[in-house]
């Protein structure tokens, strides 16, 4: 995500290069299938319901089991406050939870004011003035955020960006992520491109709408913001994905006394 100081940034990368992270394998998805993917092969998607009991629980016992955050001496809370929004994010949807259990490991850098991607470890291609980024590497043994300390509580939906980023990397398939990729493309064409516009549409179901300021955020960015909608068919893939038991996205009137239907429809 690229903070306000580098408006004219495009992607993380000053070359649209990309993380190259080991994606999930199909034994480990076909465990834990996830009902989002009938959304884009042009079904409906027919769970509902509530959420999941257990989902916090299992989120934290995930994120306290497979996260592991380098402070570089920022405050124990911000580090703390990180972890819970993490958890939140994935307390919504198990099957995602499942499926990051046999994907790599994360490390999250809290970068300190002033300092440097690429010297704590991160390709030479990433832009120093993004105020988050997600890289992985199949030769790395954990796959990585960094999140610039001053960033964390005044950028909103930073931490969210990135771990999205890293749910897409990390917990589909490559066979999945190409299903997204031939849904996107028309739009959005490079790969850089699309991993945004997937980012950026999870913002905004996991945090609500967006600050005009953020409409207005060079390329990809604001681009993605302005032209959001709640009937794409690319919103209700997303919320599925992060809330399999909310309604599909887009207006659907409800009829009166009619609870099969309204249950079909998505209706509440
Ligand atoms: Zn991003």
């Amino acid at each position: 995500m690229s903070n306000k100081s580098a408006l004219a940034d495009r992607y993380e990368t000053a070359d649209g290069s990309r993380p190259d992270a080991r994606a999930l394998d199909e034994a480990s998805a076909r465990k834990h299938p996830l009902v989002a993917f009938t959304v884009l092969a042009g079904g409906d998607a027919f769970e509902g319901g509530s959420a999941p009991k257990d989902g916090p629980a299992r989120a934290a016992a995930l994120v306290q089991a497979r996260v592991r955050v380098e402070r570089h001496r920022a405050p124990k809370e911000l580090a703390a406050r990180v972890l819970e929004r993490m958890t939140r994010q994935l307390a919504g949807n198990p099957a995602l939870v499942a499926r990051l259990e046999h994907a790599p490991p994360l490390e999250v850098d809290v970068v300190p004011e002033g300092g440097s991607f690429v010297a704590l470890g991160f390709p030479a291609a990433v832009l120093e003035g993004a105020a988050g980024l997600f890289w992985g590497d199949k030769r790395w043994p954990a796959a990585r955020i960094a999140l610039r300390r001053e960033h964390i509580d005044t950028t909103p939906m930073l931490v969210e960006h990135e771990v999205a980023h890293a749910v897409f990397a990390l917990a589909l398939t490559g066979a999945e992520q190409e299903l997204a990729y031939a849904h996107l493309r028309p739009v959005f064409g490079a790969r850089a491109a699309m991993d945004e516009a997937f980012a950026i549409y999870s913002e905004r179901e996991l945090c609500g709408s967006w600050e005009e300021l953020e409409h207005h955020a060079p390329g990809v960015y604001g681009f993605t913001r302005r032209q959001w909608s709640d009937n794409h068919v690319f919103t209700r893939f997303v919320r599925k994905l992060w809330f399999p038991f909310k309604p599909l996205a887009g207006p659907r009137p409800a009829v009166e006394g009619h609870r099969r239907w309204n249950k079909f429809s998505g209706a509440r």
